[in-house]
């Protein structure tokens, strides 16, 4: 019988996968093969299985998957992340949400997760984009989770709809 390969994971190693950087990891196994951190959480989770990483603090961090493109992995995330618009009494699903630069991109705000919220397309476009110009309230990242702030800086949840992970998660 051939002996199935044995992967050998460092603690550290595991834990940067566990931190989102599984596509940086490689992990080295007995049959003389390498695999990247991110194929290893594929094929331990099995082929019909994503993994979403999320941190308590930082919220999402990455979607472990073979295929999608990176933009299709964070409006993911965001929509997991918040399952409504983050804007107090919103109704609307974030599958029919837009994704929003908390940092605008004309600011400089980068395309990352903890810049990331989804936001349906009114709240888009009423959202006080410029920080020093308080109107109708923003979106901020609090505790990992994008959540609307008012003109006097009061953060105010949207719990139409708690589903989303970091509260079913943490409770945040
Ligand atoms: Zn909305």
């Amino acid at each position: 019988a051939v002996p199935r390969p044995v992967v050998l994971i460092p603690l550290d190693d595991y834990t940067r996968i566990l931190a989102g950087d599984g596509d940086d990891v490689v992990l080295g196994l007995s049959d003389g093969t390498t695999m990247t951190g991110a194929q290893y959480l594929a094929w331990f989770h099995g082929s019909t299985l994503e993994v979403a990483v999320f941190h308590p603090q930082a919220g999402a961090v990455n979607l472990y998957d073979t295929k999608r493109l990176a933009n299709a992995k964070q409006r993911d995330l965001a929509r997991m992340v918040l399952t409504t618009c983050p804007v107090p009494g919103c109704r609307h699903a974030a599958d029919n949400c837009e994704v929003h630069h908390v940092t605008a991109w004309s600011r400089g705000g980068l395309t990352n997760m903890d810049n990331l919220s989804i936001l349906c397309r009114y709240h888009n476009r009423t959202n006080d984009d410029d920080p020093a110009k308080q109107n109708r309230g923003r979106i901020e990242i609090r505790a990992g989770t994008p959540t609307w702030v008012s003109p006097r800086g009061t953060p105010v949840a949207n719990n139409r709809h708690p589903y989303g992970a970091m509260k079913q998660l943490f409770g945040t």
